[in-house]
């Protein structure tokens, strides 16, 4: 057990900001991060109500509030009331991350996807080259296609049960980017749901395992529970297979230097993580 040294006049302050918050495993990441490396910071978590985002950035300069993570429903609201945004977020249209720089200015980052490839690209593989399969539309599968495009796959095949959400979608891949029948996951190298199914409260399979062969990867975004019904069948079937905890630690290792400078001690994020599951 690591005892907290209290916070005192030098202390800087990063948080979260969301309705509902209090789920968050945001303070425990960051604060296991700044223990670990020796930094007078803390993570705090803000309940901020709908509408009020851009008060919570104006909070961020009239406090000197280093860094906020960002979560539902603010995702899209802060990106107006930032000074900057990161050509990810404005083809995104939603950050999830503001860091206050050194002149005092709000800048919105969206480190999702980028965290997602980073986990994918920890033991030495690369997005390079690869054929990648979202399934889903929505915030989370939007950051994985812009970065998996920006990170140089070859192909970003977009399967969504909404069709124009799915085009939309595959847009941020740029050139890479298509929509794609559920049959032609068979194809790709690397699967990603990117939806809630799996989740206790949405139960079912988002792709059916069968089209799915021994050669494939698949990453299921969802880390809550660790292991879905869909992965295990995958895993049944001779794939590569992750859930979404990686994911998680990487966009937040991100932010870590992001707005301290320093690089992110993933493995004390990952034990925290850890001994809070059990
Ligand atoms: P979202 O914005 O609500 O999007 C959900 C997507 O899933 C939409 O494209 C939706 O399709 C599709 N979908 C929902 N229910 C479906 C169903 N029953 N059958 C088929 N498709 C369905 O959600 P999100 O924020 O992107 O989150 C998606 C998942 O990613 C969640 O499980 C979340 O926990 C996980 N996540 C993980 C991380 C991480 O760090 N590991 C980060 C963010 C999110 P339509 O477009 O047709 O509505």
């Amino acid at each position: 057990m690591i005892l907290r040294v209290a916070a005192d006049g030098c202390t800087d302050v990063a948080g979260v900001i969301g309705d509902p918050v209090a789920h968050s495993l945001s303070p425990l990441l960051h604060n296991a991060a700044y223990e670990a490396a020796g930094l007078n910071w803390t993570y705090v978590a803000f309940h901020v109500r709908h509408g009020l985002a851009s008060q919570a950035v104006d909070a961020m300069r009239s406090l000197g509030i280093r860094g906020l993570s960002v979560t539902m429903p603010h995702k899209e609201a802060v990106v107006d009331a930032a000074d900057i945004a990161t050509p990810s977020v404005r083809a995104l249209g939603a950050a999830n991350c503001l860091k206050l720089d050194s002149e005092g200015r709000v800048v919105a980052h969206n480190t999702d996807g980028d965290g997602f490839v980073n986990s994918y690209e920890r033991h030495g593989d690369s997005i390079v080259g690869k054929s990648i399969a979202v399934i889903g539309a929505g915030g989370a599968a939007r950051s994985v296609i812009e970065a998996c495009g920006r990170a140089g796959a070859k192909s970003v095949m977009v399967i969504n049960r909404s069709r124009d959400r799915a085009d939309r979608a595959a847009a941020l891949a740029g050139d890479v980017g298509c929509v794609v029948e559920p049959a032609s996951a068979g194809m790709a190298d690397i699967i990603v749901n990117a939806t809630p199914v799996g989740m206790e409260a949405s139960p079912g399979m988002p792709l059916d395992p069968a089209l799915l062969s021994s050669t494939q990867t698949a990453i299921d975004l969802i880390y809550h529970p660790l292991e879905t019904p869909w992965l295990h069948a995958c895993a049944r079937r001779g794939l590569n297979t992750e859930n979404g905890l990686m994911m998680l630690l990487h966009q937040a290792a991100i932010q870590f230097t992001l707005w301290t400078g320093a690089d992110a001690p993933i493995d004390a994020m990952s034990a925290a993580y850890a001994e809070k599951a059990g």
